[in-house]
């Protein structure tokens, strides 16, 4: 059995998003069904829809930054309740047994993983829709509890955003007293001066934008780099402890390399189309590190999420209606979001 389920999608790569409905299956013993209240627009959402990756099935329903309560769960469904707040972020399913899963890293699910939309089920023939919707049905392991204190629509962000950012400067050891970069202030560069600042890093805010200078102080940063001012990146050779690039189109990795100490540390999470040109001499003439970094698993997006109630961390947004979702992709594409686009599922309702 399946339900009817309005949602927002689109039909080919150059279509814009349009009203569709699709099917939801029904909850099955470890499901939840969740009411979703709000989603984030992640700029990964905008490559699917363009296809810019190459690699869309359409038609496509995006969607993966998802907070909503739990309306009805299955007979074997034990860890949430009806009404509680929960969150959806990428991964809705993985094999559960392999070695990645067994140590919570259900991204590299030796099996495969099941992402929230555009993905293929396990019977190989269904395809995921993610939470430009109305209500969806996850097996409860990949759903996430979402603390008291924090605001839905703020939070919203936070699975897909928070754990992006969040991870790498765990696996990086981000601590106190360290010169942390941050190369792009949207979405995920927001959410990564807000970390960094709060486990005690000196942020720097490389943007190319310097209408944001304001914004990078409120939010943590101590400095405030203007990208493409002549002179700008020379000033700053060999001083950052760790960079994360959070940049959505393509752009020069060297001139950021060359702008890490010894030993120091580049994280790409950002997932420009294209490949893009790499001096060897960057890393060799100084020891430094190129890494890059992939969301994070079911258990570590859990504590990100508990570490964002303790200290209070939401996503800055502007909440706005479905009908106005082609017009958010437009100022995304252009970099003019602050910080994170988030939909109210009820303009999708009846
Ligand atoms: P976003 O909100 O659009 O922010 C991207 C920022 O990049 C812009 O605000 C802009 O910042 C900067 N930028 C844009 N074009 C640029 C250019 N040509 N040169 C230099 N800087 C430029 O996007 P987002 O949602 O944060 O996502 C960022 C990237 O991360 C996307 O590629 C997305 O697919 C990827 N992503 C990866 C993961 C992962 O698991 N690793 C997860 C989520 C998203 P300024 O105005 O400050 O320059
Ligand atoms: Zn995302
Ligand atoms: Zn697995």
């Amino acid at each position: 059995m399946t339900k009817n389920t309005p949602a927002y999608g689109a039909r080919a790569a150059k279509a814009p998003l349009a009203p569709m409905t699709i099917e939801r299956r029904d909850p099955g013993s470890h499901d939840v069904e969740i009411e979703i209240l709000y989603c984030g627009i992640c700029h990964s959402d905008v490559h699917k829809v363009t296809d810019e990756w190459g690699n869309t099935h359409f038609p496509v329903v995006p969607g993966h930054e998802i907070v909503g309560r739990v309306a009805s769960r299955g007979a074997s469904a034990s860890r949430f309740r009806e009404d509680d707040l929960v969150g959806v972020g990428c991964i809705v399913d993985s094999c559960r047994a392999c070695p990645e899963c067994r140590a919570g890293h259900e991204m590299f699910c030796e099996k495969g993983v099941r992402f929230s939309f555009d993905s293929l089920e396990q019977d190989g023939k269904t395809w995921t829709y993610g939470g430009y919707s109305t209500d969806m049905v996850v097996d409860e392991r990949y759903v996430l509890r979402v603390p008291k204190g924090l605001d839905p629509a703020h939070a919203a962000p936070l699975m897909c955003a928070g754990i992006t950012t969040y991870s790498p400067l765990r696996q990086f050891g981000c601590k106190p007293g360290d010169k942390v970069g941050v190369v792009g202030l949207g979405g995920l560069g927001h959410m990564v001066v807000k970390f960094a600042a709060t486990m005690g890093a000196e942020v720097t805010v490389l943007s190319t934008s310097r209408g944001k200078e304001e914004d990078a102080a409120r939010l943590g940063a101590k400095r405030f780099v203007a990208t493409r001012e002549p002179g700008a990146l020379e000033a700053l050779a060999k001083t950052f402890d760790l960079i994360l690039d959070t940049v959505s189109a393509p752009h020069d990795l060297n001139q950021e390399l060359a702008l890490l100490r010894n030993f120091g540390a580049l994280v790409l999470v950002g997932l420009p189309p294209g490949s893009t040109p790499l001096d060897p001499g960057m890393l060799l003439f100084g020891n430094r590190r190129l890494a890059g970094s992939n969301i994070g698993g079911i258990p570590e997006t859990q504590e990100m999420l508990d570490y964002c109630g303790e200290h209070g961390i939401v996503a800055d947004v502007e909440v706005i209606p479905i009908q106005k979702v082609n017009d958010a992709y437009a100022s995304i594409q252009r970099g003019d979001v602050r910080y994170r686009f988030v939909i109210d599922c009820a303009s999708l309702g009846p």
